[in-house]
């Protein structure tokens, strides 16, 4: 069995950003429509020699109804079939309420959790990033998914463990 990498986050944080890259794809829909990949979408990924799984999910609004609901359940079963977890936040967005209920949650599981904040290309990374130490979950990792910045430095450390 390979080694499950599942990204969850709310919609828009660059989930199946980081997903296209991982794999090589260009199948995750990705697109400025926040919530457009509804499903648990499987893809297979190479790092350093190492094979892994990763998951790209729908994502988290934190206020659940109807379609909603099904994106997050799918979060939920991609979060619980991980060996490890990447937390997608938005560095350029900031803090939201729905980053702080998904952090709560992964805080009362035993899963190993990288926080990871996106979008820190033309912006200073360091400070627009600092407002996510609050939500417990310790080394804030940073990276630009679209453009690869430190996504080879964040994959070193989640595959190591593995
Ligand atoms: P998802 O809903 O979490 O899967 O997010 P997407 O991957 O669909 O990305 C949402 C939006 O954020 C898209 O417009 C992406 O082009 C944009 N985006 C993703 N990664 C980055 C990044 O590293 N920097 C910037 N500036 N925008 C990004
Ligand atoms: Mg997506």
């Amino acid at each position: 069995m390979l080694p499950v990498v599942a990204l969850v986050g709310r919609p828009n944080v660059g989930k199946s950003t980081l997903f296209n890259r991982l794999t090589n794809s260009r199948d995750a829909l990705v697109a400025d429509y926040p919530g457009l990949t509804r499903d648990r979408k499987y893809g297979q990924a190479n790092f350093e020699q190492q094979q892994f799984i990763v998951v790209d999910t729908g994502g988290i609004t934190g206020d659940e109804a109807g379609i909603d609901a099904e994106m997050a359940q799918q979060s939920l079963l991609a979060i619980d079939e991980a060996d490890v977890v990447l937390f997608l936040v938005d560095a350029r967005a900031g803090l939201l309420p729905a980053d702080q209920g998904i952090a709560d949650h992964l805080r009362r599981l035993d899963k190993t959790v990288f926080l990871v904040a996106n979008k820190v290309d033309g912006i200073d990374g360091d400070s627009e990033s600092a407002e996510f130490y609050s939500l417990g979950l310790g080394h804030i990792h940073q990276i630009a998914a679209a453009h690869g910045r430190g996504v080879s430095q964040l994959m070193e450390k989640a595959l190591s463990p593995l």
